[in-house]
C-alpha cells in the first residue's frame, strides 16, 4: 500500500496534474507568501475575479493565508523542538508562553503573582527533552 501511494505521488501523471494546476493560478497566487504551503488550494473554488481583473481567484483565499500566517509561528516551533529531540508536546507551552509575551507589557504584573513583575517570569519554562 505505501509503495503504491508513493508511486502515485512520484508519477508522471501526478506531476502533470500538479505543473496544470500551478499553470492556471492567478498571479496573485504566485506572489503569494503563502504558495509553498497552500498551492492556491483547489480548483473548483477558483470562481473569483482578482483586484487586477483575472479570473481564477479562490473564494477561500483570504481564510487560508490568514490560516496558513496563523500557523507559521507554531509549525516553526514544533519543527524546532523535534529536529532538537525534544518533545512535539512542548509546543503548546511555548506558544502560550509567547503569547503571554505578546499580550503583557514587560512591567505588568504577571497573573501568576501579583507582586512579581512579568518579566521575571520570561525565560523560566523548561521544556522537556526525548529520552
Ligand atoms: S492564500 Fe490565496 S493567493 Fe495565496 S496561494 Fe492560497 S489562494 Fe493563492
Amino acid at each position: 500500500m505505501k509503495k503504491e501511494i508513493i508511486g502515485l505521488a512520484a508519477s508522471d501523471r501526478q506531476y502533470r496534474f500538479e505543473q496544470d494546476k500551478l499553470d492556471i493560478l492567478p498571479q496573485m497566487c504566485h506572489e503569494c507568501d503563502v504558495l509553498f504551503a497552500c498551492h492556491g488550494e483547489c480548483h473548483k473554488n477558483h470562481f473569483l475575479i482578482t483586484s487586477t481583473g483575472e479570473s481564477g481567484m479562490n473564494y477561500l483565499c483570504e481564510d487560508w493565508k490568514a490560516f496558513f500566517h496563523r500557523i507559521n509561528f507554531p509549525m516553526k516551533i514544533i519543527v524546532w523542538l523535534t529536529c532538537n529531540r525534544y518533545l512535539g508536546s512542548d509546543a503548546m507551552r511555548i506558544i502560550k508562553l509567547n503569547e503571554n509575551l505578546l499580550s503583557n507589557g514587560h512591567n505588568d504584573s504577571c497573573h501568576r503573582s501579583n507582586d512579581r513583575k512579568f518579566k521575571f517570569w520570561q525565560g523560566h519554562g523548561k521544556i522537556n527533552r526525548k529520552r
